[in-house]
């Protein structure tokens, strides 16, 4: 299933995220994903992990220009130098002479001339062929008016925390009304639940609701969450090492939700996100490096 960029461009709709897989764990999961199907790999030059997901395309034996490689640029390498170079690293890592989508990893709010700076740099890049679109991630409505404001191309994606439990429907309305593509990260709420994050979360993987949608389904609460997203018209990006879950995650061409049962998924957003705050400058964590090619 693809969806088409407000520039024309096709992306599959589900990719397989690597945000925290390790980099030694990182090649046999896009070989994984790719054999059973998946043709759109996210990544990010502050995972770590750009040069085995490279790897894992080139082993998997399926053709580079068969497979969409999303990456971001780090605050770190914002500006507009900066950013030219920051592709060098990517593409470097990856082994790859174009990106198919590069977004920046989120507003920087603390030098947001910074990251103005670093969009016209993608803009740069899109017109030289070195990315096929760009975008942005963890963009507010506020972020999204400032951008459009001081830049011309319109971001083909915004990739944003959405999951049942925080679905943002403010932000998505912003993105459909400017022609952005949603596009969810911890699309099966990874946030909620991956370990070290605080205990007072709610696991979504444990909703009831949920799982009662897939029992009807004979479907697993991530297909399930998978499927709202996609009938909903956004794209999601799923991470798993596991090759059972990552063929699991793919899994879901095969039935369709009905209304009432998007209607009982979308009851049970919370309004409260589990990942940072946008507008929150986390400067130790932006300050991070990320090393050459
Ligand atoms: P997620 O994909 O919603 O969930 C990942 C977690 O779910 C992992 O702990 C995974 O463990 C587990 N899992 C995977 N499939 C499962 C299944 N079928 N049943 C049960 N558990 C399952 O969370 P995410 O990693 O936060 O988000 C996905 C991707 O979005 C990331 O990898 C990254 O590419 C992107 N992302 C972007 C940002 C941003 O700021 N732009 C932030 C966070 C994430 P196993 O690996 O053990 O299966």
């Amino acid at each position: 299933m693809e969806l088409t960029l407000n520039n024309g461009v096709m992306m599959p709709a589900l990719g397989l995220g690597v945000f925290q897989s390790p980099p030694e764990q990182t090649t046999a999961a896009v070989q994984a994903a790719l054999s059973a199907g998946y043709r759109h790999i996210d990544t990010a030059a502050a995972y770590g992990n750009e040069r085995e997901v490279g790897e894992g395309i080139r082993r998997s034996g399926v053709d580079r220009t068969d497979v969409f490689i999303e990456t971001k640029v780090w605050v770190s390498d914002y500006g507009y130098d900066q950013t030219l170079h920051a592709w060098d690293k990517s593409a470097g890592k990856l082994g790859v002479d174009y990106l198919d989508l590069l977004i920046l990893h989120q507003p920087a709010p603390d030098r947001f001339e910074k990251t103005i700076a670093a969009y016209k740099a993608l803009e740069t890049l899109l017109a030289d062929g070195r990315v096929r679109a760009i975008g942005v991630s963890n963009f507010m409505p506020h972020h999204l008016e400032q951008l459009l404001a001081a830049t011309t191309v319109v971001p083909a994606v915004n990739q944003i925390e959405l999951h049942p439990y925080f679905a943002q429907p403010a932000v998505q309305a912003a993105d459909a009304e400017n022609g952005i593509l949603t596009q969810a990260w911890s699309p099966i709420g990874g946030i909620t639940f991956y370990p070290g994050w605080g205990e007072d979360r709610r696991n979504v993987m444990e909703d009831r609701t949920i799982a009662g949608i897939g029992l009807a389904h004979g479907k697993s609460p991530a297909q399930v969450m998978l499927r709202w997203h996609l009938q909903q018209g956004r794209s999601a990006i799923p991470k798993s090492t596991n090759p059972g879950r990552i063929a699991e995650n793919f899994d879901v061409f095969d039935f369709e939700l009905r209304a009432d049962d998007l209607a009982a998924i979308d009851a049970l957003d919370t309004g409260v996100r589990s990942g940072p705050d946008p507008d929150e400058a986390r400067l130790e964590r932006f300050s991070m490096p990320i090393p050459e090619a």
